[in-house]
């Protein structure tokens, strides 16, 4: 569709909705940086959201077993009231009721729309303004927020038979509560987060469980447990809640040196993870299919103490190797195993280094954000594209931290667009872009950041790196807080007025 017709259709379109800011997303950024727009007085803002509900990851992850592994208590929002978790790490449920809260007692619901699908966002280079056709009308914004997620688009297997299978199969991010389990034959495909929380809960009631495994993860102790009552009240004090906040972000944080590059962290992680293998899976021979032949961090190290037990229970079988096709009823491994099941769950992750949405983006000129990143993803500041005026990616190109709290990150990303959104106010006719010249910096910054970590030289495969470039393109390559101190605040400098 071309800028004029995009504009004319806008024009005749009865249910144009003209704001100064829209944002793409009701997850944790899409409500955070919502409900610091409405503390500011900001009233122009919607928040445009494609499911009938609000939470994001935490609204569509309600697999059984499903919960965060950060401690709950820094993955909630800075600026609000301490949570009242019941535990270390909250369940998804808990999390999604935190969220909606959060949108309740806000006042944020007036702004949001659901079930509007944003179907493209277009600059206009003439109005200087972001033409946001979506399923239920056209947004007309001067800031476009996206904040659409890195982990909202999942991704099934893409191997022969998946449409044929006669049983239930389905995304762990879009569980079939109506599907066979208890007494059934299942399997899941998969060994990352989701499926090492998944897993052992099956074991529970399955009659079998089969889990497939291209590359087996590295497992730490998760230590989860109990908030005492006593626990829960103290926390309601802001101060303190503030202050463990603090402690426990500051704990988490140093826990990047190991994946920094070869040092002495990095040999405690894996003996660390090695340890807990070794007391957990008495059997060598499972022991051996499940000791990694990469670097420990190199993909994301998970917390489990229940998923190496479940693997060892007579009728969970550990299949080492990946999902080759689905025969029928049979699953098929790359090692030619068949296992005939009724359930298949794909916790096969999400399209995360590719972010579909950026096909749907189009900025200055008329190219997508899709193809201003064919070469992976790249940014100023991990928010802002050249070439994309007046538009900000929350959750977006090195925005991710593997070790700590994606809210932290998130927040230091709101915090910035606060402050662009106070230049353009200070000046109704500013259109601001960031220079070729910034992101370039910018990216070159992270490459020499990223070169010597394990992400890069641990001899994996994984979403964190774009398969086209080699690039780390997902991963803030350091600390939370030395991105912090990196981009939390904005600066126009980098910016031409467009
Ligand atoms: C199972 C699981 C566990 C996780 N655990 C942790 C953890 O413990 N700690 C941690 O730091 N991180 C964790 N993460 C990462 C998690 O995704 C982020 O922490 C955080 O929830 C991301 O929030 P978000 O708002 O950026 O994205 P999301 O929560 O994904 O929200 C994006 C929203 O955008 C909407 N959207 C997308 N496209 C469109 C469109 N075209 N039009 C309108 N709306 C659209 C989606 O429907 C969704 O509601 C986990 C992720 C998963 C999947």
């Amino acid at each position: 569709m071309n800028d004029a017709r995009t504009a004319t259709r806008a024009a005749e379109d009865t249910r144009l909705e003209v704001v100064d800011v829209a944002i793409v997303g009701a997850g944790l950024a899409g409500i955070g940086m919502a409900t610091r727009l409405a503390r500011r007085g900001r009233d122009t803002f919607v928040v445009l959201e494609r499911a009938a509900d609000v939470g994001g990851t935490w609204r569509d992850n309600r697999y059984p077993g499903v919960a965060c592994d950060v401690p709950a208590r820094i993955y909630e929002y800075s600026f609000r009231p301490p949570g009242d978790w019941s535990s270390l790490f909250a369940d998804g449920h808990e999390i999604a009721r935190y969220l909606r809260d959060t949108v309740r007692d806000e006042g944020l619901a007036p702004h949001i729309r659901l079930h509007t699908e944003v179907v493209e966002a277009r600059f206009d280079d003439e109005q200087r303004r972001w033409l946001v056709a979506t399923t239920t009308g056209t947004v007309l914004a001067r800031v476009l927020v996206t904040a659409v997620g890195r982990l909202s688009e999942p991704r099934l297997p893409d191997v022969d038979g998946v449409d044929e299978f006669p049983g239930s199969l389905f995304h762990s991010a879009a569980w079939d509560s109506s599907a066979p389990i208890e007494g059934a034959a299942v399997a899941v495909v998969g060994t990352g987060a989701s499926a090492v929380q998944i897993v052992p809960q099956l074991a529970r009631s399955a009659r079998s469980v089969v889990v497939l495994s291209r590359t087996p993860p590295w497992i730490v102790p998760r230590g989860n447990r109990r908030y005492s009552d006593e626990e829960r009240r103290m926390r309601r004090d802001e101060s303190t809640a503030r202050a463990e906040r603090d402690d426990l972000f500051a704990d988490a944080d140093v826990n990047v040196r190991e994946r920094l590059g070869p040092g002495d962290e990095l040999e405690q992680i894996r003996e660390k993870a090695l340890g807990h293998l070794r007391r957990q899976v008495p059997d060598a021979r499972l022991r051996g299919l499940l000791t990694p032949s990469y670097e420990i961090g190199c993909k994301r190290i998970l917390l489990s103490d229940d998923f190496y037990p479940a693997l060892g229970e007579p009728h969970v079988t550990f299949e080492p190797s990946a999902l080759a096709r689905i025969d029928g009823d049979a699953v098929v491994a790359a090692s030619g195993a068949r296992y005939t099941v009724d359930t298949v769950v794909a916790a096969t992750g999400f399209f995360a280094t590719d972010m579909p949405f950026a096909q749907r983006v189009v900025g200055r000129g008329g190219t997508t954000l899709a193809q201003r990143w064919s070469r992976g993803m790249t940014s100023y500041a991990s928010t802002a594209v050249h070439g994309f005026p007046d538009m900000f990616v929350l959750d977006g190109p090195n925005a991710a931290l593997g070790h700590n709290s994606a809210l932290y990150m998130i927040e230091t990303q709101i915090d910035y667009v606060l402050g662009a959104l106070d230049t353009l106010a200070a000046d109704p006719g500013l259109c601001l872009e960031v220079t070729e010249d910034a992101e370039a910096e910018y990216t070159r910054e992270i490459d020499t950041r990223a070169e010597s970590t394990v992400w890069l030289r641990g001899g994996c495969e994984s979403w964190y790196v774009d398969p086209r470039s080699h690039r780390l393109t997902l991963l803030w390559p350091g600390t939370g807080a030395s991105f912090r101190e990196r981009n939390g605040r904005f600066s126009a400098a980098p910016y031409r007025q467009v």
